[in-house]
């Protein structure tokens, strides 16, 4: 059991934004082979616009906090990505405060990413990072090799999800832009020490 706390999150969330500015550059480059070149700016924008809505704020519980950067996300973010993102952080703030047990709000968040998007794991998607992370958070052994080799994995699989999917063969080779800036959001949560 790792109980997640209103001021880890808010770490959690600032350092996935510091890493989302860094590599902005980097992300779009990925998407470009394989998508439109955007997800860079896309996160970028979104996780500003969740640092607007979350710094210096005093939330009451989990379920605010998580809210408030779903609503940013969905807001700002756009593409494909937005809505998956920002599912994934309603469904923790639906659990929120009852159950604050980081395997419980990460296994929803996932179950909602792929109810919305329809992406099963294989089809290489930020799918392909949050399942075995997951795994390992409920099983207690999330590492960042985990992290890197979740990732990693991404790049000799076939699209068939997403814009990537319209190149079907042509997807191989390429890292999933999406999987890369979920990579960050977990080596961020890390990095917070909760585990
Ligand atoms: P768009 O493709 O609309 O330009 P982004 O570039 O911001 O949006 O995001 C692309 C990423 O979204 C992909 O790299 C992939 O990880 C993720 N993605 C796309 N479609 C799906 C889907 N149906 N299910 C899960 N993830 C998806
Ligand atoms: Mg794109
Ligand atoms: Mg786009």
């Amino acid at each position: 059991m790792t109980k997640l706390t209103v001021t880890t999150a808010q770490q959690w969330l600032d350092g996935f934004a510091a890493a989302i500015a860094a590599h902005k550059d980097y992300l779009s480059e990925l998407d470009t082979p394989i998508g439109d070149g955007d997800h860079g700016s896309n996160m970028a924008r979104g996780l500003t616009a969740v640092q607007a809505a979350i710094d210096g704020q005093d939330f009451a519980g989990l379920k605010d906090l998580f809210k408030a950067v779903a609503m940013a996300l969905i807001s700002k973010v756009g593409g494909a990505s937005g809505p998956l993102y920002g599912t994934a952080f309603l469904e923790m703030a639906k659990l929120g405060d009852q159950d604050a047990d980081l395997g419980h709000l990460l296994d929803a968040a996932l179950a909602g990413i792929r109810k919305r998007g329809g992406a099963a794991p294989g089809d290489k998607t930020l799918v392909d990072v949050w399942t075995p992370v997951v795994e390992a958070v409920k099983a207690g052994s999330l590492t960042q090799t985990v992290v890197d080799d979740a990732v990693n994995s991404t790049k000799d699989m076939v699209a068939r999800k997403g814009r990537a999917s319209y190149l079907g063969e042509r997807s191989v080779g390429h890292l999933d832009p999406g999987s890369v800036s979920s990579g960050y959001l977990f080596t961020a949560l890390i990095a917070t020490g909760v585990f």
